[in-house]
């Protein structure tokens, strides 16, 4: 541990963008600021909600797999600074200017809605430290086509924000907690807090919202040990455990490929103790996400589940892949693991018409790797991807 994280002092949250800064998060003047019912891009008459059994051609790649999940996020700011995704001294942020703006990013999701994207995930960078994040939520609740709003959040302004997020719509939440050991915890994310990460996940359940996954990525030398732990305080809590594989991106400042806890180590820590069986990784669209799952066949804990998400083990886990990815810059990417984007914010500022933007999207989709090359790299380090946060985890 000592040697992996920087000493606390320069481990604190950023003031840029922590807490500090943003007592109500934003979402008063926000909201009204904009004007929900004139959206810059108006929709396009033709294709009703009804009218959306099928996927347009403009998300269906060269391998034929179909786009229609889409992953946004909204900033590259994040008040945690996770040791295996941002640097501890943070860096350049992306002014405001260069971002899309929300009304923006709503407009573009609808046209994603039209061309057949029925679920959306909101995250960053941290998306509560966007403001007004909680409109953007409703708007795209409210589009058309959309059958679910998700978020992917590290919890630590969700008891502010709980409430309104489920009243605007959004039913599924993914808290990040890589341990629930206190001390660690604070190491592994530079200076972040348990305590309000489990009063955010308290606040959540009061307003609604149920199946709460709990993500961790499993690091050896910080968090092996502990995984079966993890399992049972998620189950304790009606929490749905998973565990991700270490991939070699975002600011990781050791060894990825040393430090990766792969699935079959974390499987083995976890059969240790709990008599499992694979239930697989569900087909189709993944309504459930990337993870393949286990079930406790046996004892007090009979019936759970936990996942495990293996880009890095599973040969086999890009073939189903059916996301793309805008990041805070206005980039559409269809691969976490690619640098290849094109640029919906350039063509939005000038003006661009809305089959203009389908033609962006489907070049984006049309470059979109058969399977990521993230095996390839020897280290993060080495490999010039842009940084985790602002293309959204
Ligand atoms: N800030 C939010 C959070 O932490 O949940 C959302 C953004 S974060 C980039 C999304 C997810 O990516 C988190 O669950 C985080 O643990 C995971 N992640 C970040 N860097 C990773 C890496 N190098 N390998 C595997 N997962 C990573
Ligand atoms: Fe922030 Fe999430 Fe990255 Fe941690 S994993 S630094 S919380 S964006």
């Amino acid at each position: 541990m000592a040697t992996l994280f920087a000493p606390a002092a320069s481990n604190a949250l950023a003031p840029r963008c922590g807490p500090s800064r943003l007592p109500d998060g934003g979402q008063t003047r926000y909201e009204t600021a904009v004007n929900p019912s004139r959206p810059p891009i108006a929709p396009d008459p033709r294709r009703a909600r009804e009218s959306l059994p099928v996927v347009d051609p403009a998300l269906t790649d060269r391998t034929r797999r179909r786009i229609r999940y889409l992953r946004v996020s909204v900033t590259d700011r994040c008040n945690y600074r996770c040791s295996y995704c941002m640097p501890a001294e943070g860096f350049a942020q992306t002014a405001r200017s260069e971002l899309l703006t929300l009304e923006e990013t709503a407009a573009f999701v609808r046209i994603m809605a039209e061309l057949g994207v029925e679920r959306v995930r909101i995250t960053g960078g941290e998306p509560l430290v966007r403001k007004g994040v909680v409109q953007l939520v409703r708007w795209i609740a409210e589009t058309p086509g959309v059958r679910e709003v998700a978020m992917t959040t590290n919890g630590h302004l969700l008891d502010r924000h709980a409430e309104a997020l489920y009243a605007a719509g959004l039913r599924t939440l993914n808290v990040s907690i890589d341990t629930f050991d206190r001390a660690r915890f604070a190491a592994i994310t530079r200076g972040g807090d348990l305590d309000r990460v489990l009063a955010g996940l308290a606040a959540a359940r009061a307003a609604g919202f149920e199946g709460t996954r709990i993500n961790a990525v499993g690091i050896r030398g910080v968090n092996d040990g502990e995984l079966v732990d993890i399992a049972r305080r998620c189950w304790a809590e009606g929490w749905l455990p998973r565990f991700i594989e270490l991939m070699p991106i975002g600011g990781l400042g050791f060894q990825s490929e040393a430090r990766r806890l792969s699935t079959a180590e974390m499987l083995a820590e976890l059969e240790a103790a709990l008599p499992l069986r694979h239930r697989g990784r569900p087909r189709g669209d993944r309504p459930r996400g990337p993870a393949a799952y286990w079930v406790v066949t046996d004892g007090p804990s009979a019936g759970r589940e936990v996942g495990i998400i293996s880009p890095m083990s599973d040969d086999g886990f890009c073939a189903a892949c059916n996301r793309a990815r805008l990041t805070a810059r206005g980039g559409l990417r269809a691969c976490l693991a690619d640098d290849h984007e094109v640029s919906i914010l350039h063509a939005m500022r000038s003006g661009a018409p809305r089959d203009a933007i389908v033609e962006k999207v489907r070049a984006a989709v049309l470059g979109k790797r058969p399977a990521h090359r993230m095996s390839d790299a020897a280290d993060s380090i080495t490999v010039p991807l842009a940084v985790m946060t602002g293309i959204g985890g």
